[in-house]
């Protein structure tokens, strides 16, 4: 099956902190196809401005607590899920097809802004 391969599986990406001291881990979500970019506690994030535990993984990232982006029109919908080891788990109250399912992180979402210049980290903030 080659799944033995030397290469890393990263299925996400961390942006580390800048002048903001805010590290990012970003990934495009399979669900509602937006960037997600949660404020995680990494190496350069300031002490406050982190909001999501982070296991430190990029092949298998587990986050907590769930992450919530609510519809603001423009064709984004509801998205509310658990990253858990490296699987998304959409939950019921989610607005895309994937509601209730649960899907693993695949390494091309980890290069989010490869298939577009839409968002930068900023813009589809998790809250
Ligand atoms: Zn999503």
């Amino acid at each position: 099956m080659g799944l033995s391969q030397a290469s890393p599986r990263h299925v996400a990406t961390l942006i580390p902190a800048g002048s903001d001291g805010i590290d990012r881990l970003v990934w495009r979500c399979a669900g509602c196809g937006q960037v997600h970019a949660p404020h995680v506690k990494g190496a350069g994030s300031a002490p406050l401005a982190a909001r999501w535990e982070w296991n430190g993984s990029l092949e298998t990232p587990t986050l907590a607590p769930s992450l919530l982006l609510h519809a603001h029109g423009g064709g984004q919908v509801r998205c509310h899920s658990f990253v858990r080891d490296g699987a998304v788990q959409f939950l019921h109250d989610c607005g895309h097809a994937l509601a209730g399912k649960t899907v693993a992180m695949l390494p091309e979402d980890a290069d989010p802004w490869a298939y577009d210049d839409e968002e930068a980290p900023d813009g589809p903030n998790a809250r």
